[in-house]
């Protein structure tokens, strides 16, 4: 089978690879249909994430249809249809057993695509407790981005608004964003989301649950939605990585900011404000305990429209252009900004067509 393979900064390739297969008795191979492209993978092969191990398969917001499971397997058949939960944990550890599974100390490093091998490749081996079967009417692009949402409903847990009334942002339009506006949404806020690219806004504006809107900047996001172009900023949630230090001395007392990227970047903050104003500064990385189900609950119950983030489906082959529509081109080794209406892609390591 081929592999989307991590070898350094800048330098990945697609290789043949011995065909996986199931070893232990719980296993689950899953032929991989999709697997989405996230900021992490783009943070990785331009080197601003480096975490990933080289020679790892990337790729790790999947779905696809069970090939094979090891003989005591029982909640899945092959043939089924499936979404993959990417990040294991042992459930044992101290970490597991206080509600922080995310920083499990048994998964040897975050997950896989990242520390052992990831999605993008024809097949994909689990255990059986980290796949879910998909109803037959939703389809495997929508649930391939239930990781993601598993990642933002994490966030939101740790979000404690001082009031269903806070005036709530969430900057920048990409999936993470997107799917901010929807989760923060469904947990009572009216978030306000602002993207500077004219291609993404205009992609994103047709996309955002009832009562929510999209603008090009703060200042209009303040005048036009909130109606005041000092309106006060409640609750930030950054997908950016770039607006802690512009926003930190304008956020309102009790306020929280949410930063989410994986981008290095350095901030300066005054503490004392931090104290006199009763901030949170907080992040969030990964899945917390059931938050996958819930994601999944989410994407399945149709509450939140995945399938409508996809914007460009491409075959493995593709993958540079995948990268591309993201603002990171691998040949030029160069991570910038693109003017394409791009918002979740995902690569097709099968064939496609589950
Ligand atoms: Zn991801
Ligand atoms: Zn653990």
């Amino acid at each position: 089978m081929r592999a989307l393979t991590y070898l350094g900064p800048w330098n990945v390739e697609l290789r043949e690879v011995p065909d996986l297969h199931v070893v232990g008795d719980d296993d689950v191979v899953v032929e991989v249909k999709f697997c989405g492209i996230c900021g992490t993978d783009l943070g990785i092969v331009s080197g601003t994430y480096p975490v990933a191990v080289p020679g790892v398969t990337l790729g790790h917001e999947a779905s696809g249809v069970v090939a094979e499971i090891g003989p005591a397997v029982t909640e899945v058949r092959v043939g089924d249809r499936v979404v993959i939960n990417p990040t294991p944990f042992c459930g044992r550890c101290r970490m597991c057993r206080t509600q922080r599974i995310n920083h499990c100390v048994n998964k040897h490093g975050t997950e896989s695509g990242v520390s052992y091998d990831g999605a993008f490749a024809g097949r994909y081996r689990t255990t059986s407790a980290f796949v879910h079967v998909v109803p037959d009417h939703i389809s495997l692009e929508a649930a391939a981005l239930t990781e993601p949402l598993s990642c933002v409903l994490a966030g939101v847990r740790k979000i404690r608004p001082p009031s269903l009334s806070a005036f709530t942002y969430v900057f920048g339009a990409g999936p993470l964003g997107l799917l901010y506006a929807w989760a923060l949404s469904l947990s009572g806020l009216t978030p306000v989301v602002v993207e500077r690219s004219p291609a993404r806004l205009e992609f994103a504006r047709d996309r955002l649950p009832t009562g929510t809107r999209a603008y090009a900047s703060l200042d209009e996001a303040r005048s036009a939605f909130f109606g005041d172009p000092k309106a006060p900023l409640d609750v930030v949630v950054d997908t950016t990585s770039v607006m802690l230090e512009p926003l930190f001395p304008e956020l309102a007392c009790g306020g929280t900011f949410m930063s989410i990227g994986l981008k290095r970047q350095r901030a300066s903050i005054d503490t004392m404000l931090l104290a006199d104003r009763s901030l949170s500064v907080i992040g969030s990385i990964d899945s917390l305990h059931g938050s996958f189900v819930e994601a999944f609950h989410l994407v399945t119950s149709g509450r939140i429209p995945t399938g409508r983030l996809v914007t460009h489906v491409l075959p493995l082959d593709d993958h540079r252009k995948g990268f591309a529509a993201l603002g990171c081109d691998i040949a030029g080794q160069a991570m910038g900004s693109t003017d394409e209406a791009s918002c979740k892609v995902l690569l097709t390591p099968g064939d496609g067509d589950g």
